[in-house]
């Protein structure tokens, strides 16, 4: 992963290396436009020709349900009424989360399953940017204070298998278009979970209790930062629980968690 690298390249590299990289990035643009002219953009998900590239259809962008206020203050749960920007949910009332606010870009539903799906196993860049967009959209209001971006590591070894982590994919993403710093090494899964499908909300609280740390090396970094959490579903909360207490051990003053879509 390249989380800190991001920080460390000089800012011209940054910005695309100068006069060479503005040629370079010039005439990768003027191959691209002429590829669109051979094969047109499609939608994203039903693969129907579409105006733009890292679109949608009409159809496809209707179909989804994207979230918005007014909502929970905390979690981000949509009201069906306006009852004021500060005003929390029946569950954040009863039982604050660990988190200090969530949001989520997209109701995770029959609709967006397929899309959230093809992108977990087949990390199409574009669709990571389409995303992350959408995220950025959602959780502006968790981008203020500069958090370092973290996002919910795989197990090396599931990794390995799938040879793509989602939601390193969509905090690379988010990273490059909001320009904040994304870390995905400092947070680890320590021990390889089975996959959460199917499973309860007991059982998946069980299922990874004690599964991610902090390396101890790279404690430091987090100790007193703003943290923003990224992944691509949030089910149960049980994953990002048990992240947000392996980050608040390490010391982070704050964790926040941003999510592509939501089971509501
Ligand atoms: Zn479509
Ligand atoms: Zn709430």
């Amino acid at each position: 992963m390249t989380g800190d690298r991001t920080r460390e390249r000089p800012d011209f590299e940054r910005r695309g290396g100068g006069v060479i990289g503005s040629i370079g990035s010039l005439s990768l643009q003027t191959g691209r436009r002429l590829f669109d002219l051979v094969l047109p953009p499609r939608c994203k998900k039903c693969g129907a020709l579409v105006v733009a590239d890292d679109a949608l259809c009409a159809a496809c962008w209707s179909s989804l349900t994207f979230l918005g206020p007014p909502w929970c203050a905390c979690c981000g749960l949509p009201f069906e009424y306006d009852v004021g920007a500060d005003a929390l949910c029946g569950a954040c009332i009863a039982s604050r989360p660990l988190f200090g606010s969530a949001r989520a870009a997209l109701a995770y539903d029959d609709a967006s399953r397929e899309l959230v799906l093809s992108f977990k196993h087949g990390g199409d860049e574009s669709l990571a940017r389409l995303f992350a967009c959408w995220m950025a959209a959602a959780g502006g209001e968790l981008l203020h204070d500069a958090p370092v971006i973290l996002p919910v590591p795989l197990h090396p070894w599931r990794r390995i298998r799938r040879g793509f982590n989602q939601s390193a994919g969509l905090a690379a993403a988010l990273a490059r278009i909001t320009g904040l710093r994304w870390d995905a090494l400092s947070l680890e899964r320590v021990r390889s979970t089975p996959s959460q499908g199917g499973l309860g909300r007991l059982a998946r609280r069980e299922n990874v209790r004690a599964a991610f740390a902090v390396r101890h090396s790279r404690r430091q970094r987090l100790a007193g930062r703003n943290l923003l959490l990224v992944d691509d579903v949030w089910t149960s909360g049980a994953t990002a629980d048990a992240c947000i207490r392996a980050c608040r051990k390490a010391g982070a003053a704050r964790v926040d968690l941003l999510t592509l879509a939501r089971v509501l």
